[in-house]
C-alpha cells in the first residue's frame, strides 16, 4: 500500500496553504495564530521551497538561495516568527566585485556606495545623494512607465560601469532587468542600502527545522508530499476546498504559494475569472530561472577568505542577454566558511548564474547531461582565478539547471522569482474574481526574495484574516 500522506487529517479546515515556500509558511503562521485551523500541503519531501538545502556523501550541506538578503528580514522575522530566528540573521563581511571595469570589495551599503561613487567612479556628491533620494522615495504608486534605464540615464548618462556596479546584484537578486520599472528597482535597491546584506547563520536546514516547529507550535497541520491537483469553487465563484493526493479536503480560503499562473490556469481552472482578468493573466511575464554549481571542498580543508558574495563577469557593461546566456560570462559566487554552520568544519562555494528555460528545456537527455558537466568544468576553471589551489581541495561538484528548479517546486518554466511586475496586480486581483481565493509568493519584483515573499505572505495573511473573522461575517 502507498504511504497516505494526508492520514488523520481532517475534512474541512478554515484555511488551506498550498506550498510551503516563505510566504506560504509566513502565511500559515500568523492565521493559525490568529486561531484559524490551517493546513498546508507541500508537494515536495520537504518544506521551505526555494529557501532550501540539500546533503550529499561526507556530510556536505548546500544552501540554494541562502546568499543574501536585506536588514528587514530580522523585524519581519521577530514579529512574525520568532526572537531566535530573528537572532540568527547576521551581515554578511564583504561582497565583491571583479570585472574587466572594476574590482572592488563594499559592504554594500549606502555609505560605502556614495563612498566608491565619489572617490573610484569620479561622480559628484550632489548627484550621488540625489539618486539615492530619488530611489527611496519610490514606491508602489509612482509612475510605473518611467524604466530602470531611463533612471540610469538621468542620472549617470553614458556610464556602463556605474550601472553594472548598481544593477548586476539587483539582477541576480531578483531576475530584473533596465526594462523592468524603476520603482521596482528604487525599492529593492533602497532595502539592501539601508544597512547591507544579511544571512542566515546555520544554515537553511536550521532555518526551516526552527519555522517547522513554530508552525506546529500554532497548530498548522502540516502535510509533505502532498500535491494539490485542484481548488474546488462553487459556480457562484467562492472556494470551498482543494483535491490533493487524489482526497477532497473542505476549507473556506485557499491561500496559494504555488506559481500564480499555475495557481489560476492548471489548479483553479479558466471558468471561474472573468475575460478581462484571464487576458492579464496570460500576459503575465515570467521571471527567468538559474543555473547553480555546487562545490564542496574535502572535510577540514578550505580557502582564505574571499568575499562572502563575489559578482564576477568577463564581459564590459551590463548586459542581461550575456547574463542569461548559456555560454556563461557571469557568475555570481556565494563562499560559505565554516561559520555558516557554526562548528562545522566545512567550505563550500556556490556559483549562480540566471538562465533561461528555454537553453535548457529542449535539451536530449544526452545533451543535458553534458552541458551540465560542461557547466561544472567551467564553473571550475572560473574559480581557480580565487582559490587557486581549489582542485587539490574538491570533494564534491555538481550542477542544477531551470529543470531542477522546475520539478521540485513546480514552478512554471523553473522561474526563479516569480513575476514581472504585472503579477502583482493579478495576484492582488485573484480574491475579487473568486471569493476566498488568494496567492502569494515572488510577484512583481518587489515581492520576490526572502524578504519580497515573507512580507507579501504577511499582507496576504491579513486580508484572509479580514475575510473570515466573525466581524466580517457579522457575528
Ligand atoms: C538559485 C536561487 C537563488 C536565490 N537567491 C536568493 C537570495 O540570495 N536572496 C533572496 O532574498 N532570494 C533569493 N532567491 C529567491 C527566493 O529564494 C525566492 O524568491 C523565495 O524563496 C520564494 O518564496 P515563495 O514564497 O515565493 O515560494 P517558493 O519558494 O517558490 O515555494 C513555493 C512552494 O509551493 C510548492 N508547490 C507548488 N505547487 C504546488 C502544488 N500544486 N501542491 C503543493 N505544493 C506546491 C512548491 O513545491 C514550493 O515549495 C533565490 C532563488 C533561486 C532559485
Amino acid at each position: 500500500m502507498p504511504k497516505d500522506f494526508l492520514k488523520n487529517a481532517r475534512d474541512s479546515y478554515d484555511v488551506v496553504v498550498i506550498g510551503s515556500g516563505l510566504a506560504g509558511m509566513t502565511s500559515a503562521n500568523i492565521l493559525a495564530r490568529a486561531g484559524y485551523s490551517v493546513l498546508l500541503l507541500e508537494h515536495h519531501y520537504q518544506l521551505g521551497g526555494m529557501a532550501t538545502w540539500f546533503k550529499r556523501q561526507n556530510g556536505h550541506i548546500f544552501d540554494i538561495s541562502l546568499h543574501g538578503f536585506p536588514a528587514g528580514m530580522i523585524k519581519s522575522c521577530r514579529k512574525y516568527w520568532t526572537r531566535e530566528i530573528a537572532d540568527s540573521i547576521v551581515p554578511l563581511r564583504g561582497v565583491r566585485f571583479e570585472n574587466p571595469q572594476f574590482s572592488l570589495e563594499t559592504t554594500f551599503t549606502r555609505e560605502d556606495f556614495t563612498r566608491i561613487l565619489i572617490e573610484e567612479f569620479g561622480i559628484a556628491p550632489e548627484t550621488v545623494q540625489r539618486f539615492f533620494d530619488t530611489a527611496r522615495s519610490m514606491n508602489f504608486f509612482d509612475d510605473q512607465q518611467k524604466t530602470t534605464r531611463e533612471l540610469f540615464e538621468e542620472f549617470f548618462p553614458g556610464r556602463d560601469d556605474v550601472v553594472r556596479l548598481l544593477m548586476e546584484p539587483i539582477t541576480y537578486a531578483n531576475g530584473s532587468t533596465l526594462e523592468d520599472p524603476a520603482l521596482t528597482y528604487g525599492i529593492v535597491f533602497s532595502n539592501f542600502m539601508q544597512k547591507g546584506v544579511y544571512t542566515f547563520q546555520g544554515g537553511t536546514d536550521l532555518l526551516v527545522r526552527q519555522m517547522r516547529e513554530e508552525l506546529e507550535r500554532n497548530g498548522v497541520d502540516l502535510r509533505i508530499r502532498c500535491l494539490v491537483e485542484q481548488i474546488e469553487i462553487s459556480p457562484d465563484r467562492r472556494v470551498t476546498g482543494v483535491v490533493v493526493n487524489g482526497r477532497r479536503i473542505g476549507c473556506r480560503a485557499v491561500m496559494s504559494n504555488a506559481n500564480l499562473k499555475s495557481t489560476i490556469f492548471r489548479m483553479a481552472g479558466e471558468e471561474h475569472f472573468d475575460a478581462k482578468f484571464l487576458e492579464e493573466a496570460r500576459a503575465i511575464r515570467l521571471n527567468n530561472s538559474s543555473c547553480q554549481v555546487y562545490l564542496a571542498m574535502k572535510p577540514g580543508m578550505g580557502f582564505d577568505f574571499c568575499g562572502d558574495l563575489l559578482f564576477h563577469s568577463e564581459h564590459r557593461g551590463f548586459d542581461i542577454d550575456a547574463m542569461l546566456s548559456r555560454n556563461i560570462s557571469s557568475r555570481t559566487f556565494s563562499f560559505y566558511y565554516p561559520e555558516t554552520r557554526p562548528g562545522s568544519d566545512r567550505w563550500l562555494v556556490v556559483s549562480s548564474t540566471n538562465a533561461s528555460y528555454d537553453d535548457w528545456a529542449s535539451l536530449s537527455e544526452e545533451e543535458y547531461k553534458r552541458s551540465k558537466e560542461e557547466l561544472c568544468r567551467s564553473t571550475i576553471s572560473c574559480l581557480e582565478q580565487y582559490i587557486p589551489n581549489l582542485r587539490d581541495m574538491l570533494d564534491h561538484v555538481e550542477a542544477s539547471t531551470p529543470r531542477t528548479f522546475e520539478h521540485y517546486t513546480r514552478h512554471w518554466q523553473g522561474a526563479s522569482f516569480g513575476t514581472k511586475f504585472e503579477g502583482l496586480a493579478v495576484s492582488k486581483a485573484l480574491p475579487e474574481q473568486v471569493s476566498g481565493l488568494f496567492h502569494a509568493g515572488s510577484v512583481g519584483i518587489i515581492m520576490s526574495g526572502w524578504l519580497g515573499a515573507v512580507n507579501y505572505g504577511v499582507i496576504v495573511a491579513n486580508d484572509v484574516d479580514k475575510l473570515l473573522s466573525p466581524a466580517a461575517a457579522g457575528v
